[in-house]
C-alpha cells in the first residue's frame, strides 16, 4: 500500500513517524486547536475541492489566540500544507483533514507559560495535519433521531466554545457517547440557561412558519463554517433570511423541521428529538432544498461559489476544456 503522509514539526513524513511525546502538554491537558476540513472528489473534474479551507485556517487562528498558542504558519502556508498532505496521498475519494495546533512543550504543570526576569514566556507550541478518507458522519439519505442530552453545553467563560479546543471536545464526547446509549443518533445540547445550543458536533437550525432560526453566537456554539454557509445560501439562493436568536428546548417539540449543519455531518435532517415527530417525520422541504444546494456547492458544481472549492490537484485536463 502507497505511503500515507502527514505534515508533523515542520516536514512531510510518513504517518507512522508522526509521533508526539507521552509528556506533550496537549495530550495530558487538552490544550490544543483543531479544524476538521472536507475535501470533495469530484470525478468530472477529477479533483479533489477543499471546501472553504481558508475559513478554516482562519479559525484555527483565531482559536490559538483565544489559547494563547502561537501558530506560526499564515493561511496562505496552512492552505499549502493542507494542498500538500493530500495531494502527496494521491487521494481520489472524500477526504477529512485534521490540523491541530497544540501546546508541544514536555513540562508537567498546567500553565501555558513561565515568568522569567524580563516578562512571560509561552511554552513551545506546534502544528500537525494528517487526512483520511471519510465518508458520511451523520445520515444525509434519510433523518436522524436526536435526544436533548443531561450534559450541559460547557460556558465561554469555562472553555471557551467558539475556540474549537481539543479538550473542550470531552464535553462533545460525553454528549455524543450518551445519545448513543440511548438509542438516537446525536445529542442536542443546551447551555446552563437552559436554551438550545448545539450538536456534540454540529450546529442546528429549526423551521418554523416558512422561517429559519439557528442559535445566535452567544449561545456557547462553535461559529460553523457550514452555519455561515447555509445562512448565505438561504439568503441568496432561497431568498430566506435566518433569525440569530434563543431556541427554547420545547421549540425543538413543535418545529417545522430540524437540521443540524457541520463540516462533518454536512447538513442531516432531524426526524425525532426526545421520541416527539419533527415535522412530517420526512426530510422537510426546506431542509430538503438547501441539502441539494449545499452538495452542489461543496462538490464544485455551483459556479457562483467557486471560489469555496480548492483544488488539491493542478487543473486536469477535463477542467480546462470545460472552462474553455
Ligand atoms: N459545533 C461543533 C461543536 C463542532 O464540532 C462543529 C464541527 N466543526 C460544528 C459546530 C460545525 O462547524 P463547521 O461547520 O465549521 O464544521
Amino acid at each position: 500500500m502507497a505511503a500515507e503522509w502527514a505534515f508533523f514539526e515542520g516536514e512531510y513524513v510518513p504517518i507512522e513517524d508522526a509521533k508526539v511525546s507521552v509528556r506533550t502538554h496537549a495530550l495530558n491537558y487538552g490544550t490544543g486547536a483543531f479544524e476538521g476540513i472536507r475535501g470533495y472528489w469530484n470525478e468530472d473534474d477529477e479533483q479533489l475541492y477543499m471546501f472553504r479551507v481558508a475559513e478554516h485556517f482562519e479559525r484555527l487562528h483565531r482559536s490559538a489566540r483565544i489559547l494563547r498558542m502561537n501558530l506560526r504558519f499564515s493561511v496562505e502556508e496552512l492552505v499549502e500544507i493542507a494542498t500538500n498532505v493530500a495531494a502527496r496521498n494521491g487521494y481520489r475519494t472524500d477526504v477529512y483533514i485534521r490540523p491541530v495546533a497544540y501546546k508541544s512543550t514536555e513540562i508537567v504543570g498546567l500553565s501555558m507559560a513561565r515568568r522569567t526576569e524580563t516578562g512571560i514566556e509561552f511554552y513551545p507550541d506546534d502544528f500537525f495535519l494528517y487526512a483520511v478518507p471519510f465518508g458520511d458522519y451523520l445520515h444525509v439519505n434519510k433523518p436522524i433521531s436526536c435526544g436533548v442530552c443531561s450534559w450541559q453545553r460547557i460556558d465561554d467563560n469555562m472553555i471557551p466554545a467558539r475556540a474549537k479546543a481539543t479538550g473542550l471536545y470531552i464535553n462533545s464526547a460525553l454528549a455524543r457517547t450518551e445519545a448513543e446509549e440511548n438509542g438516537y443518533d446525536e445529542a442536542i445540547m443546551l447551555t446552563a440557561a437552559g436554551h438550545v445550543s448545539e450538536g456534540s458536533g454540529e450546529n442546528l437550525f429549526i423551521v418554523r412558519d416558512g422561517k429559519l432560526i439557528t442559535p445566535s453566537h452567544s449561545e456557547n456554539i462553535l461559529e460553523g463554517i457550514t452555519r455561515a454557509t447555509v445562512i448565505q445560501l438561504a439568503r441568496d439562493e432561497m431568498g430566506l433570511e435566518t433569525i440569530e436568536c434563543p431556541i427554547d428546548r420545547t421549540e425543538l417539540y413543535i418545529a417545522d423541521e430540524i437540521f443540524l449543519c457541520g463540516t462533518g455531518a454536512q447538513i442531516s435532517a432531524v426526524s425525532q428529538v426526545d421520541h416527539r415527530t419533527v415535522g412530517s417525520g420526512e426530510i422537510g422541504p426546506i431542509t430538503a432544498d438547501l441539502m441539494k444546494l449545499y452538495f452542489d456547492v461543496v462538490k464544485g458544481r455551483h459556479p457562483k461559489y467557486a471560489n469555496w472549492c480548492t483544488g488539491v490537484y493542478p487543473a486536469s485536463v477535463n477542467a480546462a476544456v470545460r472552462q474553455t
